[in-house]
């Protein structure tokens, strides 16, 4: 097995795509490789910053020669049990600031045609594996069910419909508006919405909805071996 790399490299554009939600591209660096679905632990390359590595997701594809994070940022007075790199990336770095990461990790991966069911932010694995799917032709019999609490909140809500009409699902918790569902997705929408539980369901989200949802399927008959989480 080769040794872990550190890679470095740098900002080249940012956007804000949703409320405290920005894209960021940067230069991919000679020799990194990933899989659609992994993250690396990145972290600002400034002095106080180079210890607060965080996991995020690259949402570009493997042969593009940028790779693109979407990354949202949690201001701490409105989350005290954030510590400040997520509201420094989104307030403070500019086009031309470097990063460093290490090797690309996770346990995401696509296994075929299923269900992703994600929340918020953690819809950033599954950006990825559908553009790889849209891509290959190969769309056809997955369907994602998406919530968020409001609809600023939304990352990528065009995109996402774009690439899987009607089988795009996404609800709202907190506000009720005329293009989207409302409610949780809990046992009761499950069971409302799935009769197939022996395919495949990707899950990525706040980590108690990924456990929720995780025992849910399962009751209702997924096999524990069909679930694709981050452990
Ligand atoms: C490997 C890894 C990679 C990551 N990659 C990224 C990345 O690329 N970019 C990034 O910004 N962050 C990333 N994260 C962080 C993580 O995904 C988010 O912080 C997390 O998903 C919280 O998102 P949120 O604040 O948007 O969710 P919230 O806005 O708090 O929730 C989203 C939705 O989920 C619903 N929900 C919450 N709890 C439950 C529950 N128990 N049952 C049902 N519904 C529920 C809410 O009602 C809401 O509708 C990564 C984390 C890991 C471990």
């Amino acid at each position: 097995m080769s040794e872990p790399q550190l890679h470095r490299s740098w900002i080249l554009d940012r956007q804000p795509i949703a409320t405290n939600v920005n894209s960021y591209v940067i230069e991919k660096p000679a020799g990194f490789t990933f899989h659609p679905g992994q993250a690396v632990e990145l972290a600002i390359d400034q002095p106080d910053w180079l210890n607060e590595k965080r996991p995020f997701t690259m949402t570009s594809l493997p042969d593009n020669p940028r790779l693109e994070f979407i990354i949202k940022s949690y201001p701490v007075a409105e989350n005290p049990g954030h510590d400040g790199m997520t509201e420094h990336l989104g307030n403070d770095i500019q086009i031309g600031d470097h990063v460093s990461f290490g090797d690309a990790w996770g346990a995401i991966e696509y296994r075929g045609p299923g269900l992703f069911i994600a929340g918020g932010a953690g819809i950033t694995p599954f950006v990825a594996i559908l553009r790889q799917l849209e891509q290959q032709n190969k769309l056809h019999g997955n369907r994602l069910f998406f919530s968020n609490r409001t609809v600023d909140e939304v990352i990528l809500r065009d995109e996402l419909t774009r690439m899987l009409g009607d089988e795009a699902v996404l609800t709202l918790t907190q506000e009720q508006h005329d293009q989207y569902e409302h409610g949780r997705i809990d046992r009761n929408w499950i069971e409302n919405r799935v009769t197939n539980f022996d395919q495949p369901f990707y899950l990525c989200g706040p980590p108690k909805m990924v456990e929720d949802l995780s025992d849910v399927l399962k009751s209702l008959g997924a096999n524990t071996d069909s679930l694709v989480f981050e452990k």
